[in-house]
């Protein structure tokens, strides 16, 4: 990686307050990237605001509930307001509820769908104008294992993930001519809050994990970073609609 590549470009990180997108939001400051974090817990955001700025990066927090349609353009607007650009959004804040098909409410449904999906068509509209006008720009959506594989235990969240990468294809096919790139990245098992909770609500699934992931380990945050950077950066310039993963193996396993 050029040292500092991504000096002078302005990244949102949706759900950049904690776990994958702090992650993330710590490759591309690194890198050199000015980062929003955007959530609702504000304690958390003061927090990862203080550890990016240690890292050399200019980093404010704004608060969004991305599944808040006028709060979703106020964080683009209020971005370009603070630093005249947009060049990377990272959809990446998401939650999920797990039961089983039939003990799932049609409110749990809509509000993971808006959360995880929504979200990210929401966000990536009231970025394209900006980045078009800007000459280009990079997307870059959180999918998740479940982009690919079922889950008895998580079907808005896999209805969700998986509409996330055909999504991605949507608006890479239509926006690579403006010079904006479009892709997801499917993470593994990375140990977070979320998953925390996937662990206390699953049995047995902390093992399982392990005994499928080539890698012998759960992810960490950081893992993420440079994909990341890769994504959001020139040298993907000619990289789109793809989906990624990082998952130390464990979607190659039959
Ligand atoms: P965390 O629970 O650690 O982080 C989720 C983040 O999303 C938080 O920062 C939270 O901020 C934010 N968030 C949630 N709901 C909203 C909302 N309505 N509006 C604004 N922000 C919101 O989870 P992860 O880091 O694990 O997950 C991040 C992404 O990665 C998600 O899309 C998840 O589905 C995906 N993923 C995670 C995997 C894993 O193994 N951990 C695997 C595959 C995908 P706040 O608390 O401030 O609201």
């Amino acid at each position: 990686m050029a040292d500092r590549e991504l000096k002078g470009r302005v990244a949102v990180v949706t759900g950049g307050n904690g776990g994958i997108g702090l992650g993330m939001a710590r490759g591309l400051a690194r890198a050199g990237a000015a980062i929003v974090v955007s959530g609702r817990n504000a304690d958390k955001s003061r927090r990862a605001v203080d550890e990016l700025g240690g890292l050399g990066a200019a980093a404010v927090a704004i608060e969004a509930d991305v599944a808040d349609e006028a709060a979703v353009n106020a964080l683009v607007q209020e971005t370009v307001d603070r630093f005249g650009r947009l060049d990377i959004l990272v959809n990446n804040a998401g939650m999920n509820i797990r039961k089983p098909v039939h003990e799932l409410t049609l409110a749990e449904w809509r509000r993971v769908i808006d959360t995880n999906l929504t979200s990210a068509f929401l966000a990536s509209r009231a970025a394209y104008p900006i980045m078009k006008k800007n000459g280009g720009g990079k997307i870059i959506n959180i999918g998740s294992m479940m982009s690919i594989f079922g889950a008895s235990f998580a079907p808005a969240y896999a209805a969700s993930k998986g509409g996330i990468v055909q999504l991605t294809k949507a608006m890479a096919s239509g926006w690579a001519r403006d010079n904006i790139q479009v892709n997801a990245v499917l993470p593994g098992w990375i140990d977070t809050e979320l998953t925390t909770n996937a662990r206390r609500e699953v049995a047995g699934l902390h093992d399982r994990v392990l005994a499928r992931t080539p890698a012998d380990r759960w992810g960490v945050p950081d893992d993420l970073s440079g994909v990341a950077v890769f994504l959001g950066g020139p040298a993907s310039d000619f990289v789109t609609g793809t989906a990624i993963p990082v998952d130390g193996g464990y979607s190659i396993q039959g």
